[in-house]
């Protein structure tokens, strides 16, 4: 085995989040992206972590990686569960209830996290847990698998922030982008000064709002509780 995904700790990444699309795009080569990269996974002995539906790449994806003996949890909101199919033959399928208790389930779970083509959906849930490394919140690989070019711009983008002084070199850095899959888990190692941001992994995203004091007559509510 050569290189692995790895965990911020150095240890093998032993799940693997996977964003993509609910929809499997207009190319058969996403489809084809999608099984490959499951292949590559499996054969690193990966598992997965995804959003929990059957359609789209989805589906795909899952299916490639159970068919090839991996174990896959997903990840769906009840309110999901038609609107998405939710994939009936998983290892684990962890309901929750919301969209957000979806992703902290998600990430909380996994060791490393992989786009694929997708939509509104895909980007989000990518570029938050990009945004967590930045706050350092966890140092768990991030990147893109480039099919076809489909991240092409996006990545033209990034490197504008870049350029325009909103985001750093470094912490781009932290985001691979590669169109091939092996060479993309092997470029998700541990990213120089990554350790440094491993370690609290604490966030409790689908915590209740605290109540605020606004120092009002009628409000009793404590700062601190
Ligand atoms: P899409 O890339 O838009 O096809 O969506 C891919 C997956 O992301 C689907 O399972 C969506 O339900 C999910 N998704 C969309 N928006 C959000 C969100 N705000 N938080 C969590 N998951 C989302």
């Amino acid at each position: 085995m050569s290189e692995v995904a790895r965990a911020s700790n150095g240890t093998r990444a032993r799940r693997v989040c996977v964003y993509c699309g609910s929809r499997a795009g207009n190319r058969p080569a996403y489809t084809e992206a999608a099984r490959a990269l499951a292949r590559e996974l499996a054969a690193r002995g990966c598992d997965l972590v995804y959003g929990g539906a059957s359609v789209g790449l989805m589906g795909v994806v899952a299916d490639a990686m159970l068919a090839a003996g991996r174990e896959v949890i997903g990840v769906l909101p009840s309110a999901l569960f038609q609107r998405e199919v939710a994939h009936r033959g998983l290892t684990r399928l962890v309901e929750v209830d919301s969209m957000h208790a979806r992703k902290a389930a998600m990430a909380e779970l996994s060791d490393a996290f992989i786009a694929l083509p997708g939509g509104f959906g895909t980007l989000e849930e990518i570029f938050e847990v990009l945004t967590w490394t930045q706050l350092g919140l966890h140092a768990k690989p991030c990147g893109l698998l480039d099919v076809e070019g489909y991240f092409g711009h996006l990545g033209e983008f990034l490197s504008h922030t870049v350029a325009e002084g909103f985001v750093s070199r470094r912490n781009l850095e932290h985001l691979a982008i590669d169109a091939d899959p092996s060479r993309l888990l092997d470029a998700m190692t541990t990213r120089e000064g990554a350790a440094d941001l491993a370690v609290a992994w604490t966030m409790r995203y689908g915590a209740p709002p605290r109540p605020v004091d606004q120092g009002g007559p009628g409000d009793r509510s404590s700062p601190s509780g």
